[in-house]
């Protein structure tokens, strides 16, 4: 696609959903002068803002059509239907592919493709009968996490088992769905990487980063994460490239892990902007949203070095006062135009620092403010 359509100046991307992370992609894309039209069944979208929305189911034919007739089209929503993707596949360029797609949303795929490349993850098994369920106990042991095989997002859809009580009542509530039993990991931290590779076959990695989660909302992003050595972050790294090779992927892609005993094991992978990749809006030379763009239209990726120490820390339901929040040097606020609502990702805020001590100063002044 080397000099295709696409790489022109002024290319149209198509974007199947249009929350705030097409609100990002979008900002980047205006800024190389890209048109962006997204397609979302929700009229009051975030990426409203930064392009044209079309208001539709993702099954769509007449929408679909549209996004079709563009010069690239990608997705910011994960549960989007694979036959949408496939179906725009058959007409136009869709990066990345309904195949990665389609292995990111069963979390028996997602597990099984880590396992056939060698990527450690927690010990798991399907299951989709109480018997099952609690064969699976005799040999994962407890305690266990049981989740949903599909459609899981913010800690929805699973429930940690300590009992065979729990495990009862959880299957109970999570009957019907085809699910996934996998041990606990008592992790030291949680980490993510995330990668891009572009239609030409460059990739670049951005370091590891870690993550710090509450009731399963991601609440804080370190950037890069401390304490990581040279071999640790060559094993994330190693781990997010054969990915990308397996899926003969193309933009960027989110690899969750959690750190155990100095190793890693894979959680999920989001093929997609993420928002542990929120930080490289200003923590990064270029960032997710921008090289997402590059990669999928094959133009050269930037720079994904992290020049000083950075933090994200989501806004979720609040909205502080904005005065406040940039009155602490190095910090940013984006906020998306969504109404705050409890559990609602509303905005985030970026701060830098030329040293973890300040950083950690300017962090915990700002979790005050979102606090209060
Ligand atoms: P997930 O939806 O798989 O990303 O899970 C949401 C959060 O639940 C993760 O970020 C972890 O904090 C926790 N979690 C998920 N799976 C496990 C596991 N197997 N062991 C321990 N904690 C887990």
């Amino acid at each position: 696609m080397g000099s295709g359509a696409a790489t022109s100046l002024g290319a149209r991307v198509g974007v199947l959903g249009a929350g705030q992370l097409g609100r990002m992609l979008g900002l980047s894309g205006r800024a190389l002068g890209l048109e962006l039209t997204f397609l979302d069944p929700n009229p009051e979208s975030p990426a409203r803002a930064v392009g044209e929305l079309v208001v539709a189911d993702y099954a769509d034919e007449a929408a679909l059509a549209r996004l079709a007739g563009l010069d690239v089209v990608t997705f910011e929503f994960e549960n989007v239907p694979v036959s949408a993707v496939k179906a725009l596949e058959a007409r136009s360029k869709v990066f990345p592919s309904s195949r990665a797609l389609e292995v990111a949303q069963d979390r028996l795929h997602e597990k099984t493709c880590f396992r056939s490349l060698g990527i450690g993850t927690p010990p798991f098994e399907a299951v989709e009968t109480e018997a099952e369920l609690l064969a699976a106990i005799g040999r994962i042991g407890l305690p266990a996490v049981l989740k949903t095989r599909r459609f899981g997002y913010d800690g929805k859809g699973q429930a940690v088992l300590k009992s065979e009580a729990d495990a009862k009542a959880a299957f109970a509530k999570l009957v019907g769905a085809p699910l996934i039993l996998e041990g606990f990991v008592s992790f030291q931290r949680e980490l993510s990487i995330i990668a891009v590779r572009s239609a030409l076959g460059e990739v670049a990695c951005y370091p590891l980063v870690e993550n710090h989660h509450q009731g399963g909302i991601l609440r804080k992003t370190i950037a890069p994460a401390p304490g990581v050595s040279s071999e640790l972050q060559r094993a994330a790294s190693q781990h997010i490239e054969k990915l990308l090779a397996h899926l003969d992927y193309v933009g960027v892609l989110a690899l969750e892990l959690f750190e155990v005993g100095g190793a890693l094991l894979a959680n999920e992978i989001a093929p997609r902007v993420h928002n542990t990749g929120h930080f490289s809006i200003e923590g990064a030379r270029v960032s997710q949203f921008e090289n997402h763009l590059r990669a999928i239209l094959g133009l050269p990726l930037g720079s994904t070095d992290v020049p000083e120490p950075c933090a994200m820390l989501n806004l979720i339901g609040v909205a502080p006062d904005p005065r406040a929040v940039l009155s602490v040097p190095d910090a940013h606020l984006h906020w998306y135009g969504k109404e705050p609502r409890p559990g609602r990702k509303v905005g985030h805020i970026t701060v830098r620092a030329q040293d973890a001590t300040t950083l950690a100063e300017r962090v915990a002044e700002l979790e005050k403010l979102i606090a209060s």
